[in-house]
């Protein structure tokens, strides 16, 4: 039987894969998602940055958006290590580079969810909840479906995960890091307000980061070595609530757990490549981050806006939009940030682990530097916040954006 046709296939139906086939269905290309209906719940949640944000309202989600999430107008680095050289805590006002907030926090789950609904509700998105099985044709322009179906794209855009099958299929290699650590996630309910700040305390383990939500509640995102994890895991609700009193320093007063609790092993995922023949990678299929600064779904985001940009240019000039010319753009305008990402959150991540002394040194440096110069910590703010730089339908947003993971 002949593959159904479309001009866009994305595979994967997390958060970059729903959001991108809403955005190419705006944009007016005939779009089909494969991908199972999404489950998931782990007390996970993304801090969305202005410029993610931007891309959401464009496509049509902002106000299911604005009703799930928390904006964050304050973000603080508490160094909790031993250190010799331990600076003050640092904070970053969003008033002081003229934001209102740097984002907004959302439950991963509920922002899946809203998505979700929105693509259902979507007259011009043909969604398969099934799993893709493979890919065929020269250009891997087809992809083959777990019942032996096939549907073909001008451009087929892998969004499915950092355990990527098309990626696999196409013969993009990835080179995994992996951390001895894992980030415990929850919901927490708690007795003080927020006041819409984020604190993220760094500790020799990875670190602790409590994230505001709406109402008195919080997520929390607790990297440890496993076996600490594991028994962390292990406590009933009351204990696990005391334990997080204890090592918050009780910033946020009696904390109750208040969600389901998730375990996710920390790794780095770096590919060399974003495209090979009509097939592009974005969000987890292209690069994974541990959770420190808010980078993984916002550079997802980015992606996605960056492939709708240049397939719509290509589309008004009568291109190609899965071609070579498209696909080398993308990669060209994609890689070098999600590199430079990459490595910064990674080289942050191996100094609290580390323990060595000039690492400990530069980082309290650092830090100390960021706490006490304006500039310096108004220009850190800014590189920050640059994750996402462009929108859905192919102009430049209003490009202002935040950070917090
Ligand atoms: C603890 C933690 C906190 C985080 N906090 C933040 C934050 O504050 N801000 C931020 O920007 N990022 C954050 N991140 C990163 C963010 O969660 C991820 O970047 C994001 O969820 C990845 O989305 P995705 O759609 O690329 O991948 P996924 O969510 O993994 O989705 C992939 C989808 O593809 C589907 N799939 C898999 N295989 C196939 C197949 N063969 N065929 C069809 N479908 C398939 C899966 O079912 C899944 O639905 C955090 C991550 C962690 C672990």
């Amino acid at each position: 039987m002949a593959a159904k046709r479309f001009d866009v296939v994305l595979v994967g139906s997390g958060a970059v894969g729903l959001a991108g086939a809403l955005a190419f269905a705006k944009a007016g290309f005939a779009t089909c998602l494969v991908g199972p209906v999404p489950e998931r719940r782990d007390g996970r949640t993304a801090a969305l940055l202005e410029t993610s944000l931007a891309f959401l309202r464009q496509i049509g989600v902002g106000p299911a958006l604005e009703a799930a999430s928390q904006p964050l107008r304050t973000l603080r680095l508490v160094d909790d290590t031993p250190s010799l050289f331990r600076p003050p805590p640092v904070e970053f006002v969003a008033g002081e580079i003229g934001l209102e907030a740097f984002g907004r926090n959302i439950e991963n789950a509920s922002l899946v969810e809203l998505l979700a609904g929105a693509v259902r509700a979507d007259g011009r998105i043909t969604w398969i909840p099934s799993l893709a099985d493979g890919l065929s044709g020269d250009a891997f322009e087809t992809v083959r479906l777990k019942d032996g179906s096939t549907v073909s794209g001008v451009l087929v855009v892998a969004a499915d995960g950092r355990r990527s099958r098309l990626r696999e299929e196409a013969g993009l290699e990835a080179r995994e890091t992996r951390y001895p650590q894992v980030a415990l996630t929850t919901i927490l309910r708690h007795g003080r307000d927020h006041l819409d700040a984020s604190t993220e305390f760094h500790t020799e383990s990875g670190p602790f980061t409590l994230v505001p939500l709406p109402g008195r509640r919080s997520s929390l995102v607790w990297v440890n070595r496993p076996p600490v994890a594991e028994r962390l895991m292990a406590l009933a609700d009351p204990d696990l609530a005391r334990a997080i009193e204890a090592r918050s320093h009780r910033i946020l007063g009696r904390i109750e757990i208040d969600g389901p609790r998730g375990i996710v092993p920390l790794s780095t995922l770096r590919v060399g490549q974003l495209q090979r023949g009509r097939l592009a990678l974005a969000g987890e299929a292209a690069h994974a981050v541990p959770p420190i600064g808010a980078q993984g779904l916002n550079l997802g985001f980015a992606d996605m806006a960056m492939l709708v940009q240049l397939a719509a240019a290509a589309r008004e000039q009568g291109g190609d939009i899965g071609g070579e010319t498209v696909l080398a753009r993308y990669q060209q305008a994609r890689l070098r940030d999600v590199q430079v990402r990459t490595t910064a959150i990674d080289g942050l991540n191996r100094a609290l682990l580390s323990g060595l002394l000039p690492l400990d040194l530069a980082r309290g440096f650092g830090l100390g530097l960021i706490a006490r110069i304006g500039p310096f910590r108004r220009a850190v703010m800014r590189a920050g916040l640059g994750a996402a730089r462009l929108n859905a339908g192919g102009s430049r947003a209003g490009s202002r954006s935040g950070s917090a993971e």
